[in-house]
C-alpha cells in the first residue's frame, strides 16, 4: 500500500459524509439499534458493531486502519495513552506466576509496571543488557512468556537486533512487545521484522503537535479482538473522538514533517560534535553510534532524538546552560513542532549528582521544526554563557 494512499485515502469513505475532505469528528457514547435482534448481535460481536464508543468509533476506526497499515499489521487498538498501550499489551500475556525478560530502562511507565504493580500478582521481570542476543536466551526460564523490547531506547538509544530476538522468541513460544516510539512506522517496522506486537506513544509523532496524549498497539487480529474485549474494553482506555481527528489530522503531515525533523537533526549533531563544551553526542546514525550498523540495518531513519554529554565538572552549570535557552524550551515528551530540552539532572536528587558520571551530564535534546540556524544560535547563546564556568 502506498504510503500516501495510507495518510489521505484509506478508510476514508467520503461518500458516507457529504464528500467532505476531514471526515467527521462521530462524538457519540452510544449508538441506536431498530431491531433486537441487532442489537444482540452487537453485545455477541462488539469488535465488529458500533455499540458503545468505550469499544469502537467511526472516526477511531479510520485512524485505526491507517495505524495498522502503517505499521504493516493485520489490525491495531488506539488507547488514550502510550502507557495504556504498553498496559494492555503485556497484562494480556502473563497470568500469576509468569516471568518477563525485558531490555533495560525500558520507559518509566513500563518499568513501574515491571517493578512496583505486576509483582502483586506473582509476576516478576529480569532486566537484560538488549545490545546482545544471549542476554535474552539466558534470562529465559519455564515460565517466560513475555520479552519486552524498545529500540531504540529513548535516551542512549541502544538497539535489540529485531530479527535476531524475534526468532529466539518464536522458539520458545515467547511473544515479543517492542516499544517503536522513537522511530514511528515510517522508519521503523518491528512486526514485518517478526516481533509480535509493536506499539508507540502517539503523543510523539503521530499528534506532532504536543496537543493530544495517545498511544498505538499493533498486532495480528485476532490478539488485538482478544485485547479489545478483555483489557481494552475493561480498562476503557480507549481514544476519544476528538483525539482521534486529531491524530488523523497529524498523519497527513508526517512524512514532511519527519524529513524536516530528520534534515536539521543531522545539522544539530554535526553542530554539537565539534563544540568543545561537548564531550559526546548520542544519535543512532551517526557513525560514531557503537550500533551504528544495526542502526542502519533495521531502521530506515531516525528523527529529531539525541542526547549529548555537557563538560562540566558542576550541575550548577547545566542548570546555567537549561535556563540560558530562549527558544528551546525545557519539557518532558517530544515529537511535537517545538524544539525541546531535557536534563538528566532534572530526574535525580541534587545530592546524587556525579559528575564523574557523563550520564549525569547528559542533555536529551528533541530538534521540531524551527530553522536550524535558530536553534544553533539558540544553543550557541546557552554555551556563551557557561563559558566562563568550570
Ligand atoms: C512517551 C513514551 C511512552 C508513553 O506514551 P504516553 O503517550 O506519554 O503515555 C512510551 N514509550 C516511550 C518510548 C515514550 O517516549
Amino acid at each position: 500500500m502506498d504510503l500516501s494512499y495510507v495518510l489521505n485515502e484509506l478508510a476514508e469513505d467520503r461518500d458516507e459524509y457529504f464528500r467532505a475532505i476531514a471526515p467527521p469528528i462521530v462524538q457519540t457514547s452510544n449508538f441506536a439499534f431498530r431491531k433486537v435482534a441487532d442489537l444482540r448481535n452487537s453485545f455477541d460481536n462488539e469488535y465488529s458493531t458500533w455499540l458503545y464508543s468505550r469499544g469502537l468509533n467511526p472516526t477511531v476506526d479510520i485512524l485505526r486502519k491507517k495505524l495498522a497499515a502503517l505499521d504493516g499489521a493485520e489490525d491495531c487498538l488506539v488507547f488514550n495513552s502510550g502507557a495504556a498501550a504498553i498496559f494492555a499489551a503485556v497484562l494480556a500475556n502473563v497470568k500469576a506466576g509468569d516471568h518477563i525478560v525485558s531490555v533495560r530502562n525500558p520507559y518509566t511507565w513500563a518499568q513501574k509496571m515491571f517493578n512496583d504493580i505486576l509483582p502483586r500478582f506473582q509476576v516478576t521481570t529480569s532486566y537484560v543488557d538488549g545490545t546482545g542476543i544471549h542476554a535474552f536466551e539466558q534470562a529465559i526460564r519455564s515460565n517466560t512468556t513475555i520479552f519486552y523490547l524498545e529500540s531504540p531506547n529513548s535516551w542512549f538509544y541502544e538497539l535489540q537486533d529485531l530479527p535476531a530476538i524475534a526468532a529466539v522468541a518464536k522458539k520458545h513460544g515467547i511473544i515479543t512487545i517492542c516499544d517503536n516510539s522513537y522511530c514511528t512506522p515510517l522508519y521503523q517496522q518491528p512486526i514485518k521484522m517478526g516481533i509480535d506486537l509493536s506499539l508507540q506513544s502517539a503523543t510523539k509523532y503521530i499528534g506532532g503537535h504536543s496537543d493530544t496524549v495517545a498511544g498505538v498497539l499493533s498486532g495480528t487480529h485476532k490478539m488485538m479482538e482478544r485485547i479489545f474485549n478483555s483489557e481494552y474494553l475493561n480498562i476503557g482506555s480507549g481514544i476519544q473522538p476528538f483525539n482521534a481527528w486529531l491524530l488523523i489530522r497529524g498523519l497527513r503531515t508526517l512524512p514532511a514533517r519527519l524529513e524536516r525533523i530528520t534534515r536539521t537533526t543531522n545539522e544539530m549533531v554535526g553542530f554539537l560534535k565539534q563544540h568543545p563544551r561537548v564531550e559526546q553526542v548520542y544519535f543512532p546514525l551517526d557513525e560514531s553510534f557503537p550500533q551504528y550498523e544495526l542502526a542502519t540495518r533495521q531502521m530506515s531513519g531516525a528523527c529529531g532524538l539525541l542526547t549529548f554529554i555537557l563538560r562540566t565538572t558542576q550541575a550548577s552549570t547545566i542548570e546555567k546552560f537549561c535556563e540560558s535557552l530562549q527558544h528551546i524550551l525545557m519539557a518532558v515528551s517530544w515529537g511535537g513542532h517545538e524544539s525541546l530540552i531535557l536534563p538528566k539532572y532534572a530526574g535525580m536528587q541534587p545530592a546524587d549528582f556525579d559528575a564523574a558520571n557523563p550520564a549525569h551530564r547528559s542533555l536529551r535534546m528533541y530538534v521540531g521544526l524551527e530553522e536550524s540556524s535558530y536553534l544553533k544560535a539558540d544553543l550557541s547563546a546557552a554555551f556563551d554563557a557557561i563559558s566562563s564556568l568550570s
